[in-house]
């Protein structure tokens, strides 16, 4: 494959970012009591495609305690109450991804909560230049979080981003490390503190809507064999099961996952059941600051 020229490459990252901020403003105005969350994320993804781009992965819709990999599967009933809501949208354009989060209050009762991830995602975009440790990064999220009374979770982070590899190193913690990495000029990183009232670390719960090739394995049974036809076309990027054809789908699922091709995203909640409250954008990095893609 041609190697790109750099600005090319940009220029994608650029648009990708550009299609997802407006799709997010969009998802915002329709989390409303009452809406169906399906009809929200297949709204954010329909959107995506209409206005250029291709989810970079399913549109994540966490409640409350859950922090990430939840999607709503496909027949799910559950309307919006008084939640607070994380939405998480990707937007790939030719596999140059935008990585963007925001958190909806339709508790009224989070304000401060998702005001402190905003400020620490805020105050880590200031720092962010041609050299900057990720050490640093994650010293000024935790201390934004930490400052207002609240913890940052310990073990979801940032991270790079790289063609059709929606969490490519280098990882960005959101509290300070002992190691780093430097950032360099022109990394593309997702910037993403959580922060919450409970004990600040999230577990993996049982639950299971999203999935991704690790490697295609040669597979006997006929409906994973199609279904594995299907999913090459994300090209190793996350995909929803609401995606997928039905057809004897759990035992096609279950064979590719057995066969060590698939990978399960299980949703991540807060460990002592916290509220937790994430706000996320991606970077350019560049050599006096950065540019903020998805804005
Ligand atoms: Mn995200
Ligand atoms: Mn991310």
């Amino acid at each position: 494959m041609e190697e790109e020229g750099i600005e090319r490459v940009l220029e994608k990252y650029r648009k990708a970012g550009k299609i997802l901020a407006g799709v997010r403003e969009e998802a915002i105005a329709k989390v409303k009591e009452g809406v169906l969350l399906v009809e929200v994320a297949e709204f954010v993804e329909q959107r995506i495609r209409e206005r250029g781009g291709e989810p970079a992965f399913p549109c994540n819709i966490s409640l409350n305690e859950e922090a990430a990999h939840a999607t709503p599967s496909m027949d799910d009933t559950r309307v919006f109450g008084n939640e607070l809501v994380k939405i998480d949208i990707g937007v790939h354009v030719d596999g140059y991804i935008g990585d963007s989060a925001v958190t909806v209050d339709l508790s009224g009762e989070h304000e401060e909560l998702v005001r402190v991830s905003e400020a620490a995602l805020n105050e880590a975009i200031k720092i962010i230049r041609d050299g900057v440790s990720t050490i640093e990064i994650g010293e000024v999220i935790e201390h934004t979080i930490r400052e207002q009374g609240y913890r940052p979770v310990v073990n979801l982070s940032g991270h790079g981003l790289a063609r059709y590899n929606s969490h490519a190193p280098p990882t960005i913690p959101n509290v300070r490390y002992e190691h780093g990495v430097l950032l360099s000029e022109n990394d593309v990183v997702a910037i993403e503190p959580f922060a919450t009232d409970g004990a600040g670390k999230v577990v993996e719960s049982g639950t299971v809507e999203i999935y991704g090739l690790i490697k295609a394995k040669p597979v006997r049974v006929t409906e994973a064999k199609k279904l594995m036809e299907a999913i090459k076309s994300y090209q190793g990027l996350p995909f929803a099961k609401r995606w997928l054809p039905r057809e004897r789908l759990d035992l096609a699922l279950r064979t590719l996952k057995n066969a060590g091709a698939l990978r399960e995203y299980p949703v991540l909640r807060e460990e002592e059941k916290g509220v937790i409250s994430q706000a996320e954008h991606t970077v350019i990095v560049t050599k006096d600051g950065c540019e903020v893609t998805t804005q």
